[in-house]
């Protein structure tokens, strides 16, 4: 592809993801305000506002609910919406609209409560009075522990796959008792457009969960893979190579470098207890699929002892960093540990294309035996006008730079034509985020930085 033609490739590929994207977060807000901008515009109370603190509180409330029960459609594994944003990204939003809607249901009530201080005695979910008040209560603490849990889980040593099959029972708890709240006083659900517009979001939430929980499951089970290789590596690390393992008519969904998959190993693909790994493979062999994964608790720690032969169910594919239609005279990929993960899948499939463009890796280890896929890195660095550039935490040896990822080692080697290259950053979040505080004071655009980090939760 000449230098337009990559020019050309990029630009629409950007205003294709600029275009999904705000295309989607205007449903999303659209979707969030639609109750309480059709009530201030459709003089729903018969010109007769109650008094402010009442009408606030209840638009709080609205938002809130409309949040929280759009808090439980598992939107970073909804294909419209992982083919716009990062998996990260969406889980930061995720989090941050479902906080706002915790805030928002607390400040209905603590509105309500000055409104009239009467309304303290529902608190009391002992007392006799309609269900559909108690259920108030209940929406808020459980609405509570799950922002609470969420933020703070690993304070609270609570087992990630624990903390996940409860975080979606709450969910559920907080859709069904905040909805019979809200028909159960039935002041704006009395209005027919209000009523529909919670049965509408409520179920598109049911069938997003069930989506993801059966139909999508069902698929996966059709296009089994079998692991063909375990390669333990150094530093914790194992790449496990898979083969498509379904029947001779099918054919695997075809994947690209550079993006995530879920998988599911010895147990169903209907379990709740998946992982995301980026995908190492050269995708220029759809058959074929490969992970390395880094042992780091409760799963990845079995992966070493995974069998050749056995079963696995993959889910994806998730991400939108695109090393082809992206870079128009190269890429600069920085990865710390195993952040290196989608940087080999790309290099392996740009390396079998024979991509002539420019490719720069930073890579930051702890030491020289904890480098992964250090030969291999080499044997890429003779195909592709690559620069590895290592850098270690601990070494004494001048072949490698000494220390982290800082700014300083980034203008040491990056392209001189620095707008001409995009650049894909991955690994661990806090070392995602200074790299990419690094890159913006480089005067590297939004536009053409890409982070991802391994953090959800
Ligand atoms: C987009 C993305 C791509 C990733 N790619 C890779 C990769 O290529 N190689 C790799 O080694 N790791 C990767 N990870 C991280 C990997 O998913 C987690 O390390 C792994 O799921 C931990 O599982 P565990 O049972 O061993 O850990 P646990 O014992 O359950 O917990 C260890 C910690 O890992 C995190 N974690 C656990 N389960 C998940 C999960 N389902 N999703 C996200 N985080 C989780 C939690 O913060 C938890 O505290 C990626 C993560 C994301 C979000």
């Amino acid at each position: 592809m000449n230098a337009a033609a990559s020019r050309s490739a990029r630009r629409a590929y950007i205003n294709m993801l600029r275009t999904k994207q705000k295309i989607l977060l205007s449903i999303f807000f659209l979707a969030v305000l639609f109750p309480v901008i059709l009530i201030a515009i459709s003089n729903t109370t018969n010109g007769t506002w109650r008094s402010w603190p009442r009408e606030l509180g209840s638009f709080a409330g609205l938002l809130g609910l409309s949040l929280m029960i759009l808090a439980s459609v598992p939107i970073n594994r909804l294909p419209p919406v992982t083919k716009a944003f990062n998996q990260d990204v969406v889980y930061t939003f995720h989090h941050k609209y479902t906080t706002a809607g915790f805030f928002l249901s607390t400040f209905h009530l603590a509105a309500l409560w000055i409104n009239n201080p009467g309304i303290g005695r529902y608190l009391n979910v002992f007392k006799n009075y309609p269900f559909y008040m108690k259920s108030a209560v209940f929406t808020l603490v459980i609405a509570g522990l799950m922002v609470c849990f969420a933020h703070f889980r690993k304070e609270f040593h609570i087992d990630y796959d624990v903390w996940k099959f409860f975080h979606s029972i709450f969910a559920i708890a907080v859709v069904v008792f905040g909805l019979i709240h809200v028909f159960g006083v039935n002041y704006y659900t009395a209005l027919p457009w209000i009523r529909w517009y919670y049965i509408i979001i409520t179920a598109f939430s049911g069938f997003s969960i069930l989506w993801l929980r059966i139909v999508s499951p069902v698929r996966q089970l059709g296009k089994p893979y079998r692991i063909i290789e375990v390669n333990v590596m150094n530093n914790d690390a194992t790449e496990i190579v898979l083969e498509f393992a379904g029947k001779p008519d099918q054919r695997p969904i075809p994947y690209q470098s550079g993006q995530v998959a879920w998988i599911s190993v010895r147990q169903s693909p209907f379990s709740f207890s998946k992982h995301p790994f980026s995908i190492t493979s050269d995708d220029t062999n759809q058959n074929r699929l490969s992970f390395a994964i880094r042992d780091l608790g409760n799963f990845t720690s079995t992966v070493k002892d995974l069998n050749v032969g056995e079963t696995v169910y993959v889910e994806g594919w998730f991400g939108i960093f695109d090393p082809y239609k992206l870079g128009n005279e190269g890429i600069v990929m920085i990865a710390g540990g195993i952040g290196i993960a989608p940087v080999m899948g790309m290099l392996r499939s740009l390396a079998s294309r024979k991509d002539k463009r420019r490719f720069v890796v930073f890579f930051g280890s702890r030491d020289r035996d904890s480098i992964l896929f250090y030969d291999e890195l080499n044997e890429i660095s003779k195909v592709l006008n690559l620069d590895v550039i290592h850098i270690l935490e601990q070494t004494d040896d001048p072949a490698f730079e000494k220390g982290t990822i800082t700014e300083e080692a980034l203008r040491n080697h990056f392209p001189k034509s620095k707008d001409a290259f995009d650049v894909f950053v991955c690994g661990p979040l806090p070392m995602v985020t200074i790299v990419n505080k690094s890159l913006e004071r480089m005067g590297i655009d939004k536009k053409n930085r890409w982070p991802e980090f391994y953090e959800m939760a």
